[in-house]
């Protein structure tokens, strides 16, 4: 086997690729990192100013642990560049997950994921209240009118992450201590080559120890099978509101995650960042799919009426209808909505890191620990064997 000209290489340095590039400097290892555009960026999943961080993750248990590293990874950055960061990492202004409706008891389902977070939260000590509508109500007058049936469960330890910044600062950090990362590059093949991966870019041709591939939405051209089968993008679309004055949304007021009485009911948002005077709000879509390439990365004018109209003017006070600014960004979801995480199938000595399917960043810096303790140690403290590619031909989907 010939020496490698680097120990490992990450493809694509967006939430996962940062995050792992900077883990793995800090342990010494000799790695490279390429990136199609020039992190960070608004092109893939990781941009739009804010991301919604809690512990009871209700998307699953086997989240729990990385939701809670992450957090003391964001402040450990924090402090490692204090004198060059101007905002936070980590903004602690707690996290609201609600059921309701301002017309009709929300959907069984809806409720589920509430109770869930819940329950998660008892189970693994999470500081938490549950609230009912009059609990609301009172403590939260920026989200009305509020339903008599409404379940709330807020997290005062949740909150949201800077994206943009914390790829950012993850990238600094990952260069003082040596690594080497290059932007405007596409890897446009992966390939073993006598014990060794070699990883191929319009730029150059070098081979690595390993590989880890974090290219977000753009993983199945890269990639292929199986990985095209079971990855689909899907654009969602994010709406930046002007505050009234006075207005009860503070800046130390919760992130949110409502869910309503149906999908189009169903919302999540953000209190003003410092210095801002809007509030973000947020949908998800599942049913239609797009290709990165040809994704449409404007948001119409109807579209931010009717978030206007649907939404804002029914669930909030204190929010104008005028709109400062929208953004287009994009889930890569499989089809059990859980993560990716496992060895390539064929070829050898390459990790794949699917884009998380839309809830993937609160879990970012600790996934980045992991995949680099692997590397490092053969061995994670976090469990992983959730995110195994085997799910999906054994049935046993998350
Ligand atoms: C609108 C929206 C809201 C979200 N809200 C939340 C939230 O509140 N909380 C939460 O936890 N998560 C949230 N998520 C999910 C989270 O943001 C994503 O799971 C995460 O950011 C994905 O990171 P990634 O590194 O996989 O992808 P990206 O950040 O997109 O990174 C992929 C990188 O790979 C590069 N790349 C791709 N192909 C190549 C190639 N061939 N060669 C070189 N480079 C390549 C790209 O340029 C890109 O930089 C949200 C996502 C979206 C879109």
């Amino acid at each position: 086997m010939h020496t490698p000209d680097f120990d490992v290489v990450v493809v694509g340095l967006g939430a996962m690729g940062a995050a792992t590039l900077y883990q793995l400097a800090k342990r010494g290892v000799k790695v490279l990192g390429i990136d199609r555009f020039t992190p960070p960026h608004d092109l893939g999943s990781s941009h739009g100013d804010t991301r919604i961080t809690r512990q009871a993750v209700g998307e699953g248990a086997a989240y729990v642990p990385l939701a809670i590293r992450s957090q003391q990874i964001w402040r450990e950055l924090e402090s490692e560049l204090e004198s060059e960061l101007d905002v936070q990492l980590f903004e602690q202004c707690g996290v609201l997950v609600m059921t309701s409706s301002a017309t009709a008891p929300a959907a069984d389902s809806a409720a589920d994921f509430t109770k869930h977070s819940i329950e998660l939260a008892r189970r693994n000590g999470i500081e938490h209240e549950v609230l009912d509508a009059a609990q609301i109500r009172q403590r939260f007058p920026q989200f009305a009118p509020i339903h008599d049936s409404a379940l709330g469960y807020f997290e005062p330890g949740g909150g949201y992450v800077r994206p943009e910044r914390c790829i950012e600062a993850q990238l600094t950090r990952a260069q003082a201590l040596g690594a080497t990362w290059i932007g405007g590059e596409t890897v446009t093949a992966l390939a073993n080559e006598d014990g060794l991966v070699r990883i191929t870019s319009q730029g150059r041709s070098v081979t690595a120890g390993k590989a880890i591939v974090c290219a977000g939405m753009w993983s199945s051209e890269l990639l292929g099978a199986p990985f095209d089968q079971l990855l689909r993008v899907c654009r969602q679309t994010l709406y930046w509101f002007k505050l009234a004055q006075p207005t009860p949304f503070a800046p130390r007021s919760p992130s949110f995650i409502i869910h309503g009485a149906s999908e189009a009911e169903t919302c999540y948002g953000f209190p003003p960042v410092p210095g801002e005077g809007s509030m973000k709000i947020a949908t998800e879509q599942y049913s239609a799919t797009s290709l990165p390439d040809t994704l449409d990365r404007q948001v119409s004018s109807a579209e931010a009426e009717q978030m206007y109209r649907q939404l804002v003017a029914v669930n909030f006070t204190g929010v104008t209808p005028q709109l400062v600014k929208s953004a287009v960004c994009a889930y890569t979801v499989t089809p059990d909505s859980g993560f990716i995480i496992d060895q390539h199938p064929r070829l050898a000595n390459v990790t794949v890191v699917s884009a998380c399917s839309g809830h993937g960043f609160k879990h970012s810096a600790a996934i980045g620990e992991a995949l680099a303790q692997r590397c490092v140690d053969g061995r994670s403290d976090v469990d992983l064997s959730a995110f195994s590619l085997q799910r999906f031909s054994s049935g046993q989907a998350l």
